[in-house]
């Protein structure tokens, strides 16, 4: 491996993740071990000691009774008591010479000497005298008796020994395999825990190359990694469809472009070549402006979709009661309704409220309620009317026109698109996508009902808020 691969290795999250995950586990299990290994020596020293203490209080019971004859009687009979570990046992006079010894292995094993003038350790404590050759250490007790003799009985820590060097032998060989399990446990956990982080870089690195359609798998197992990972590909999803539709908006803006610049373009150069007088070219530039202004309104239109649609329209949102907004509107279309003799009507109640932007709703309403005078003959009958649902407040514009077949139904929102039997009247084809990419951006929604020959409805809906105080 090169140092720049060991670099960049040393570098990764996994490696380091690995690296914690492996210390922490070898220094955990190899503190367990410790703690195990000296907690067993410190109850075994205890047990030890514990049955010293019972063994001198015991003898020290039956000099008593018996002198050091009946002292004798009893260790006597030790060997048929069968005991395991015998005890070393020792009596001296007050000057601390020693009368009595038992066990005679302790003699050539411990030096017992030091004993005669060893001074008397405190009650509770020990006396330890090392052997001669090894490590085994032989525990005394001491007790000064009423007539003034000093009983000791002590014990070699030899078994004791013997069992902690075995014990230490096995948590020696077990640490070769735990370390081992550490550092293996600590790269697959790593590893299958940055899993989803390296199919997402995968990912993003496809996508970099192109792939648009590349998606993140997904386990399904409802973890963070998981829930990043969905929401990747929904952001993915959204970027894609607006990548789409910006696409196919360019598209058809650079189509219905085409017809307006080249209209301007002809009225121009005829104007240009024909010797023509002053009054033919007024027409021609008062034509040239409205194609202009045509395209100029179609520009802004396209540009404030946009802006609604990717969130970055500013919206100066404010309490507005229902009702009033209702009427604004209908007061700017009771001339173009009379004067195509459609009848008017609205219901809308006092006590719903709306926390929009006043002037983008009022668009809002405008353009439904133009197209429903739009597309309505004459005699027909648009009705406005505002209701509160739930938690939400609803415009709806009801009208008797020409209605849409359920097959145009979806397109209608697509930018630029007119039906078929529209294109005799005015119009852009934006209104609806408008309306759309408002009503959305405001947290709502607009659906439509329609059917040929009896009409259509237009529903916008938005959460009720609550009235100004
Ligand atoms: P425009 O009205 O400028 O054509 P819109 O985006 O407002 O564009 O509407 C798109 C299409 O939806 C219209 O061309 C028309 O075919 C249809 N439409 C909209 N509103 C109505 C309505 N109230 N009745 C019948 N058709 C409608």
């Amino acid at each position: 491996m090169s140092s720049r691969s060991r670099d960049h290795l040393r570098r990764t999250i996994g490696f380091r993740l690995a690296l914690w995950y492996s210390a922490f586990f070898i220094v955990g299990s190899l503190l367990l071990f410790a703690l195990t290994y000296f907690l067993v020596a410190a109850s075994l020293r205890q047990q030890d000691r514990d049955g010293i203490r019972a063994r001198l209080q015991e003898l020290a019971a039956r000099y008593q009774t018996g002198g050091i004859g009946g002292l004798k009687r009893e260790l006597a009979l030790e060997p048929t008591l069968g005991r395991a570990a015998p005890f070393f046992v020792r009596v001296a006079d007050p000057r601390d010479v020693t009368v009595f010894v038992e066990l005679p292995d302790v003699r050539t094993r411990f030096d017992v000497r030091p004993l005669e003038y060893a001074p008397l350790p405190g009650a509770g404590s020990f006396i330890r005298l090392p052997a001669r050759d090894d490590d085994a250490a032989l525990e005394i007790a001491s007790l000064r008796l009423p007539d003034g003799f000093v009983l000791q009985v002590g014990k070699s820590t030899e078994d004791r020994d013997r069992f902690l060097d075995r014990l230490l032998s096995i948590v020696a060989g077990v640490t070769v395999p735990v370390i081992l399990v550490g550092v293996l446990g600590g790269a697959f956990l790593a590893a299958r825990a940055l899993r989803p982080i390296r199919h997402l870089i995968h990912t993003v690195g496809t996508i970099g190359s192109g792939a648009m359609d590349a998606r993140v798998p997904v386990r399904h197992t409802g973890d963070e990694l998981d829930e990043l990972s969905m929401l990747f590909n929904a952001m993915l999803g959204r970027i894609a469809a607006l990548i789409e539709g910006m696409r196919g908006a360019l598209d058809t803006v650079a189509h219905d472009l085409r017809t307006p610049v080249a209209r301007i373009r002809g009225v121009a150069e005829v104007a240009l070549r024909d010797e023509q007088g002053l009054d033919a070219c007024r027409d021609a530039l008062a034509d040239c402006v409205e194609e202009a202004d045509h395209l100029r309104t179609m520009l802004n239109t396209l540009m404030d979709i946009s802006e609604a649609e990717t969130g970055a329209l500013k919206l100066h949102r404010e309490p507005v009661k229902v009702s009033s907004l209702v009427e604004d509107v209908l007061d700017l279309y009771r001339d173009v309704a009379e004067a195509k003799e459609i009848a008017l009507s609205t219901a809308a109640p006092d006590a719903l409220w709306w926390s929009v932007d006043r002037t983008r709703m009022r668009q809002v309403l405008a353009n439904l309620l133009d197209n429903a005078i739009k597309y309505t003959p004459p005699g027909g009958r648009v009705h406005f009317a505002a209701a509160g649902a739930d938690r939400a407040v609803t415009v709806t514009v009801k009208d008797t026109g020409i209605g849409m077949a359920p097959d145009e139904l979806p397109h209608i929102w697509d930018r630029l698109y007119r039906g078929d039997r529209s294109r005799s009247q005015r119009g852009l084809g934006l209104g609806l996508s408008l309306v759309r990419a408002i009503v959305r951006a405001h947290g709502g929604d607009v659906q439509v009902k329609s059917a040929i020959g009896l009409g259509s409805a237009f529903t916008v809906s938005l959460p009720a808020a609550s009235a100004r105080i």
